[in-house]
Parts: C-alpha cells; sequence; structure tokens
C-alpha cells in the first residue's frame, strides 16, 4: 500500500477498527514511512485529546418519555394494554417527526463536536508543556549549558534553519541557562532556558511562514502557564511554573530585545 492508501485507513487503524491483515499491512508501512508516523502520532494525540476533553450529556429522562409517547403502540405486539395506538400520526407526520429528530441529533452531535476538539493551540500548548516536563524529568534541560549568549547562540548554527535571537537577561533578573533543541509544531526548535530564582522557563522559538503579529496570549495547562505570541515572523511559546505575572515581564523583555534584533 502506498501513503494514500494507508492514510485513508488510519482514522480506523486508530479506533482499532481494522481487520488483522490490514492492520499488519498499516503497521509494517507506518515502522518505514516518516509522514505516515507523523499523521498517526498527531491522529492518536486528537484521539487523546477527544476522550480526555469530551463533554459527556446524559439524556433527561422526559425526552425518554417525550420520545416513547410519540411512537405508535402496537398493542398485538407490545403486549401493553389501556394506550391507544397513536393514529394520527400518519406517514407525513411520521416524516416530519424523524426529520425534527434527525436535526435535533445533528446539531447536538455538531455543537458537542466543535466543543469538544481542541483548537490546534490547545494541542501545541499540551505538547509545549510536555516538552517542558520531559526536559526537566530526565534533566536535560541544555545541550549547551552556559549564560553567555555569545556561546549559546552559535551553538545552533547548523543545527537550525534559521537563528534564534538569544538574550542573557541576568540585569533583568533571568539568567540564561542555556540552549537546547527540541521538536514542537512538527520542526526542529530552539529551546532557550532561561531562570528566574529557583523556577526554569523554557522559551521555545521557532519561524512561521506567516508573518503576521501576534500580541501575547496567556493560558495554563496542567498546573503551568503559558506564553505565546508571534512576532518578526518567529512564533515565541514561554513555558513556567513561574507566576504569570513575571512571566509576562519576561515576555515583554523578550518582545524589546527581539524588536531590537539583539543577539
Ligand atoms: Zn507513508
Amino acid at each position: 500500500m502506498d501513503c494514500k492508501e494507508i492514510l485513508a485507513l488510519l482514522p480506523a487503524y486508530v479506533d482499532q477498527e481494522l481487520g488483522v491483515s490490514e492492520s499488519i499491512e498499516v503497521d509494517n508501512h507506518v515502522l518505514g514511512c516518516l509522514s505516515c508516523q507523523n499523521e498517526l502520532a498527531s491522529q492518536n494525540a486528537l484521539r487523546g485529546a477527544l476522550k480526555k476533553h469530551a463533554t459527556y450529556f446524559k439524556a433527561p429522562n422526559h425526552l425518554e418519555n417525550h420520545i416513547r409517547a410519540a411512537l405508535p403502540l402496537d398493542n398485538a405486539h407490545s403486549g401493553r394494554s389501556g394506550k391507544p395506538a397513536l393514529k394520527w400520526l400518519g406517514p407525513f407526520n411520521w416524516f416530519s417527526f424523524g426529520t425534527a429528530i434527525t436535526s435535533v441529533v445533528a446539531l447536538t452531535l455538531s455543537v458537542s463536536f466543535y466543543l469538544a476538539i481542541p483548537s490546534p493551540n490547545d494541542l501545541l500548548a499540551e505538547d509545549v508543556v510536555s516538552n517542558h516536563v520531559r526536559s526537566l524529568m530526565v534533566n536535560h534541560i541544555a545541550d549547551v549549558t552556559s549564560s553567555d549568549h555569545h556561546t549559546v547562540k552559535p551553538w545552533f548554527n547548523g543545527k537550525l534553519d534559521f537563528s534564534p535571537t538569544v538574550s542573557d537577561l541576568t540585569a533583568q533578573g533571568f539568567p540564561l541557562v542555556g540552549g537546547r533543541l527540541d521538536y514542537l509544531d512538527h520542526r526542529s526548535v530552539a529551546a532557550l532556558v532561561y531562570r528566574h530564582r529557583q523556577h526554569l522557563i523554557n522559551v521555545y522559538i521557532w519561524p512561521v511562514a506567516n508573518k503576521q503579529n501576534i500580541a501575547v496570549k496567556t493560558l495554563s495547562s496542567q498546573g503551568y502557564q503559558l506564553l505565546h505570541w508571534a512576532e518578526g515572523g518567529m512564533v515565541y511559546w514561554v513555558v513556567s511554573d513561574l507566576n504569570p505575572r513575571e512571566l509576562l515581564f519576561l515576555a515583554l523583555i523578550l518582545q524589546a530585545q527581539g524588536s531590537q534584533g539583539s543577539s
């Protein structure tokens, strides 16, 4: 099977609805195909996020009663007696009733689906937090450990297709710890690590095709604070357990440094 055929099967594969032979074909293909691996990973992530964030509503009892009341009673088979068949529901009424129910179900499903689907930024925020936590857990906070931006910035040369702005912000209370390569939004990105008191802060930077500037947005995920913005063709994601106010202060400093084109 080629990638096109595999991609068509991936949703069913993720939902474990494929037969054994098709599953094995997908397994074999994905093992040797990076782009299908990436697609599989993102479909798995979406499936996980849907399961985690989906909102479930139990239908109220009176809805069931309404539907039962509207159904014709078949005295010959229902075994119940005493309730008249709803003879007034002719074919046309049935059609209207069916259409109405279908519309309500479709509307409910689309609203639920809309509410349940996390935005791309929500998914990216989860990845940003995961990468931050992983960098702390495996004690691999930096590939190049230095507070000197003249050491950290050149370290990225040849490792990335762009040159991130690296500033030592010791004077502003955010000494540079170092830098590292990381992977976000399907690409290699620069991770700069700053420290404020005992808090470590990851600043992820990568270029975006869309050069549109985006003002700083704050959000929190899994107990961490995140900020992101875009400026000068670069997107920035900042994550830490630092409080939002001080993190915002760092963002403003980074924005000022970025607009000065400091290195
Ligand atoms: Zn493929």
